[in-house]
C-alpha cells in the first residue's frame, strides 16, 4: 500500500475550504496520522472483497485506508458539511474508486437500510455515541460479520469486558449478544485533531450466533438492563421490579439455574437468556 493517507496538513486544507470548526458533541476528533490509520485497517483483517461500513468518515482519513483495502466503502456521516465535502476528497486524493464509495448524510443511529449489504465495520466512532451505534447496526445489519472499531479506551475495555469483571456491564453483555469482542490496542492523543483528552482503544469483533432461547432479544436485554440498574443489589432485589416480586424473581432465577443472592456483573449473556426464558410460559 503506497497510497498516500491524509497527514495534519492535507486535513488542516480540507477543514480550512470548508470552514469545519470541529464540534465536541459530534466527537468530531480527526486522525492526522497515516501509520495510525495503516494500525486500524490492519487489525481490521479486511478481506479484499469486502464491503465495509464506515460510520463517521469526517475528513476522510479512515476512508482513504478502507478504499485501498476493500471492494466498496459505504460511508454514513451525520455532518452535512463534511458529507458533502468527502466525494470530492475521495476523488482528488483516490480518482477513479469512487464508484466503490458510497456516501450517506445520516445519523447512523436511525440507519435501517442500506444500498450494499456490508460485511465489515470499521469506524473511528463519535465517543458519545459509540456503544448505541455499535449496538444498532448489529441488530440492524445481520451481513455483518466482523469489525474493528475505535472508542474511548474506557469504552473499548468495557465492550471487552468479560463476567466477574469491575468493568463488566450493560455495554458487555449487549455486545455479547452478538459476538465476541477483543481489545485490539490503544491509541494515544497526539494523532488526532483536535487531540482529545483521553486515550483510545481498539476493539475488534466477530459476529456468533446469539445464545440458543425462545426468549426475545428486547426480553433478554430487558434483565440486563434491570440487572445492572442496580449494581450493587442481589439478582433477587434488583430483578423484583422486572418480576412483579421478590418472591417471583427468585422462583424464575432458581429456574434458570441462577443463585438468586448472586449479582449480575458475575453473569454471562447466556445466564441472562436463561433468566428471560424462565419468565415466558412453555406452549401446552
Ligand atoms: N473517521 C474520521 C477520522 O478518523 O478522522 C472522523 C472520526 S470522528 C471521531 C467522528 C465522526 O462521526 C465525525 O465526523 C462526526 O461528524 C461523525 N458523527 C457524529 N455523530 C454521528 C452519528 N450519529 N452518525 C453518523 N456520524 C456521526
Amino acid at each position: 500500500q503506497t497510497a498516500p493517507l491524509l497527514g495534519a496538513a492535507d486535513i488542516r486544507r480540507l477543514a480550512e475550504s470548508i470552514g469545519v470548526r470541529p464540534t465536541k458533541t459530534l466527537g468530531q476528533n480527526f486522525v492526522i496520522d497515516g501509520n495510525t490509520i495503516r494500525r486500524i485497517v490492519g487489525a481490521a483483517e479486511l478481506d479484499p472483497a469486502e464491503t465495509v461500513l464506515e460510520v463517521g468518515p469526517g475528513l476522510g482519513s479512515l476512508t482513504l485506508g478502507l478504499i485501498d483495502a476493500a471492494a466498496r466503502v459505504v460511508a454514513v456521516e451525520i455532518d452535512p458539511v463534511l458529507a458533502a465535502k468527502l466525494p470530492t476528497t475521495v476523488e482528488e486524493f483516490r480518482p477513479g474508486a469512487t464508484e466503490r464509495f458510497t456516501l450517506i448524510n445520516q445519523d447512523a443511529l436511525k440507519v435501517t437500510e442500506l444500498p450494499h449489504d456490508p460485511t465489515a465495520l470499521v469506524a473511528n466512532l463519535p465517543y458519545n455515541v459509540a456503544v448505541p451505534v455499535v449496538l444498532h447496526l448489529l441488530e440492524h445489519f445481520p451481513s455483518l460479520r466482523h469489525g474493528l472499531v475505535m472508542v474511548q479506551d474506557e469504552v473499548a475495555d468495557r465492550l471487552a469486558a468479560g463476567p466477574g469483571s469491575k468493568i463488566y456491564g450493560v455495554p458487555s453483555v449487549k455486545a455479547a449478544w452478538y459476538g465476541t469482542m477483543r481489545k485490539a490496542g490503544v491509541i494515544g492523543m497526539n494523532v488526532f485533531w483536535p487531540a482529545p483528552k483521553i486515550h483510545s482503544g481498539l476493539v475488534g469483533f466477530e459476529r456468533q450466533d446469539p445464545p440458543a432461547t425462545r426468549a426475545s432479544r428486547e426480553q433478554v436485554f430487558a434483565v440486563i438492563d434491570a440487572a445492572f440498574a442496580q449494581r450493587r443489589k442481589t439478582l433477587r432485589a434488583a430483578l423484583s421490579g422486572w418480576a412483579g416480586s421478590g418472591a417471583e424473581a427468585e422462583r424464575l432465577l432458581r429456574l434458570a439455574n441462577v443463585d438468586p443472592s448472586a449479582r449480575g456483573e458475575v453473569l454471562d449473556v447466556k445466564a441472562f437468556a436463561r433468566i428471560a426464558e424462565a419468565k415466558i410460559p412453555l406452549e401446552a
